[in-house]
């Protein structure tokens, strides 16, 4: 076993990069003449992903934000929630998540907005009401 020096995962001997990371290794020190020519150099894997980004915990942050917007200072959470549901569209692992954010906390505002709008009494009633 090898130990990746980016990471710290353990590794078998033979593998090229590691897996985790994507950090490529040196070849191992050749240990005698060798049998036959050195292959040319593997092509270097894919871009390494990184496992988890700031904009994941936009992401979280956003859609947690969002939801308790709909119970507590909404004011303030639910366009939190919008913007770093936002930012962390533009993530790719947790698209699926800010976009529930966005949803949710965008519909809490409008409702939100009609409420204020309510209370001002600058819209009927017949307008803001829910269907219930
Ligand atoms: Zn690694």
């Amino acid at each position: 076993m090898k130990q990746c020096p980016v990471c710290g995962q353990l590794n078998e001997d033979r593998s090229p990069a590691c897996p985790r990371c994507g950090t490529v290794f040196p070849p191992p020190a050749p240990s005698g003449p060798p049998a036959f020519l050195p292959r040319p150099a593997a092509p270097l894997p894919p871009m390494p992903r990184k496992v988890f980004t700031w904009m994941d915990v936009s992401t979280v942050l956003g859609f947690v934000s969002s939801v308790l917007g709909y119970f507590f200072a909404s004011v303030l959470l639910l366009p939190l929630g919008l913007a770093a549901s936002i930012l962390g569209f533009r993530g790719d692992r947790t698209r699926g998540l800010a976009v529930a954010g966005i949803v949710v906390s965008a519909i809490g505002i409008l409702i939100k907005i009609m409420a204020i709008l309510d209370e001002l009494a600058l819209l009927p009633h017949w307008f803001t009401n829910g269907v219930w």
